[in-house]
């Protein structure tokens, strides 16, 4: 059998590798348009501020490496820029040569991901953007040549914010322009304000309910007149399904925009398969399509394409959507509905917030947690939670995001049993007071 995937990165070689243990006779060639595969692209802006300082720890696999040990042919700056799904084969341009050749396949596999929103201002030609390795490279220059040494961000989605952090790292200033009134806009505001604060507090100006009209050589101009000084300008607003090959090829396209695929990631072409950013997802909570562009559920559908294909019988579950975002030694997380979503989406829903400490306050170093827990009125089933402190963000939302999976009501979480000792938690920890206060 042969199987061609296109994109080799999160779901891509999550697809490939697995396959491979599944299948040792198996074809298996990845096209991949960057310069690099398997790269570590939650970790790039880190790079940009030298946090991560070594470029090869972003580079998880070399194409030598995936022959060498998993006969896996990954070719890197080779794009497949057409589909033929009557023949079975891609059009491939090596873009290092400008060589184009045709390849045949069995089972397809599209992993192209998502692209950075494109935004209809003009000047935005010279705005930056962190999708790869390359673009990493290029922001680090950009930010050591700059004469004007001044950065705005277009969007405080979670690279926007991320970006800002390591670049203030840098001693340079930053200003986010933020369309909407709060930054993360999966977030309630109310969970996400002590963040902002952090931000503000190291220097980072955040200029909410603003858009920009047009980009000059050193500034943004926003609507209302305003100018920002951005020796750089940078797009974070957001990503969309890079998904024109699949359209090109005639495969279904679900109303959010992105790819559709079953509930065992098929396209509406049952040759091909599809995962990651690039594909829309179902919604655990409101039943609705939705795009939910995050590592996690790209890994876990590329690897449950393999077992398709290798002819298991698995499915995906839905997507609860579970996200978690550190910034100044401040984090917050959030798994399921906001107060937003659930209204939104018409779902009764009941609230309780709390403010616990992350561990036993007698012991050293106990801070205060923000928590905020949805549930069903009728059912008790637990319908989303966000959380916000310096400490102990990522277990209470993980345990939520995994009751959630089970189904657990708000009650059950007084009875779960989690680890304790001073330094890690509370007897009656954050997850059971969440439960008795719901109760
Ligand atoms: P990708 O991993 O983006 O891979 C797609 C690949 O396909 C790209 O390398 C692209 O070059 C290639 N490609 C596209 N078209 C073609 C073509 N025609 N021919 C050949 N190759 C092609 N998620 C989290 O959950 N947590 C985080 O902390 C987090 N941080 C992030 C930080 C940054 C800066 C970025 C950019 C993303 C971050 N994400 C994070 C999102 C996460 O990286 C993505 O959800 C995930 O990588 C999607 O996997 P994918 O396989 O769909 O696409």
């Amino acid at each position: 059998m042969k199987v061609v995937i296109i994109g080799g990165v999160a779901s891509g070689m999550s697809a490939a590798a697995r396959l491979r243990r599944l299948d040792e006779q198996a074809e298996i060639t990845v096209y991949e348009m960057s310069e690099h595969v398997s790269y570590a692209n939650c970790g790039l802006p880190y790079f940009v501020s030298d946090v991560i300082s070594r470029r090869d720890n972003l580079l998880l696999q070399t194409p030598d490496a995936l022959w060498n040990r998993f006969r896996i042919k990954a070719k890197v700056q080779h794009m497949v820029t057409a589909i033929n799904r009557e023949a079975k084969t891609v059009e491939v341009k090596n873009l290092a040569t400008g060589k184009i050749t045709n390849d045949t396949y069995d089972k397809l596999v599209i992993a192209t991901g998502a692209r950075p929103r494109k935004l209809d201002v003009p000047g935005i030609e010279r705005a930056l953007w962190l999708r790869n390795v390359t673009d990493a490279d290029s922001v680090k220059q950009a930010l050591q040549d700059a004469e004007n040494k001044t950065v705005a961000i277009l969007g405080a989605g979670f690279i926007g914010i991320e970006l800002a952090e390591n670049i203030r790292h840098i001693d340079i200033p930053v200003t986010i322009i933020q369309r909407s009134n709060s930054i993360l806009g999966q977030f309630d505001p109310e969970m996400v304000q002590p963040l902002q604060a952090k931000l503000e507090k190291h220097g980072v100006k955040i200029i909410l309910n603003a858009e920009a009209d047009h980009i000059t050589k050193d500034q943004v101009v926003l609507k209302d007149g305003r100018k920002i000084d951005a020796g750089l300008v940078f797009t974070a607003a957001g990503v969309d399904p890079d998904n024109s090959l699949a359209k090109a090829a005639g495969l279904k396209i679900g109303s959010t925009g992105g790819l559709w695929v079953d509930d065992q990631q098929r396209t509406s072409d049952p040759n091909i398969f599809a995962a990651g950013d690039a594909v829309e997802k179902h919604g655990q909570l409101t039943g609705e399509q939705t795009l939910v562009p995050l590592a996690n559920l790209a890994n876990r559908h590329g690897r449950l394409i393999a077992d398709v294909i290798a002819g298991r019988e698995v499915r995906a579950h839905n997507a609860t959507g579970t996200v978690i975002l550190g910034a100044f030694g401040h984090a917050v997380g959030i798994t399921g509905l906001s107060e937003r979503a659930a209204k939104k989406a018409g779902i009764a829903h009941e609230i309780i917030h709390i403010h616990p400490n992350n561990h036993a306050g007698y012991y050293p170093g106990s801070k205060r947690l923000s928590m905020k827990v949805l549930f069903d009125p009728l059912t008790g089933k637990i319908l989303g939670a966000q959380a916000n402190g310096e400490d102990g963000v990522d277990k209470r939302i993980d345990v939520i995001a995994t009751a959630m999976h089970g189904g657990l009501t708000i009650d059950d979480l007084m009875d779960l049993e989690l680890a304790y000792a001073p330094q890690f938690g509370s007897a009656k920890d954050a997850i059971n007071i969440a439960g008795y206060v719901g109760n």
